[in-house]
């Protein structure tokens, strides 16, 4: 197989799904640019960058569960 790169594409992978992490961005001066490719913080679950699937769902329960003391 041969590797293939798309350099408008973030090449992190979520740390939780392996997944690839959604970039975010925006139009300026007419063009679109990525603003942000670096996921989100993946702690306390784990140690890296996740995507926003994860940390919605993973991430963010785990962290409220941790404030609320159990
Ligand atoms: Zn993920």
């Amino acid at each position: 197989m041969d590797e293939y790169k798309v350099s408008e594409i973030s090449q992190n992978k979520c740390v939780i799904c392996r997944g690839q992490i959604e970039v975010k961005t925006h139009v300026r001066n007419g063009r679109l640019e990525i603003y942000w490719d670096k996921g989100n913080n993946a702690q306390p679950v784990s140690e890296g960058q996740c995507c926003d699937v994860c940390n919605e769902s993973v991430v963010l329960p785990a962290r409220m569960a941790r404030l609320g003391g159990f």
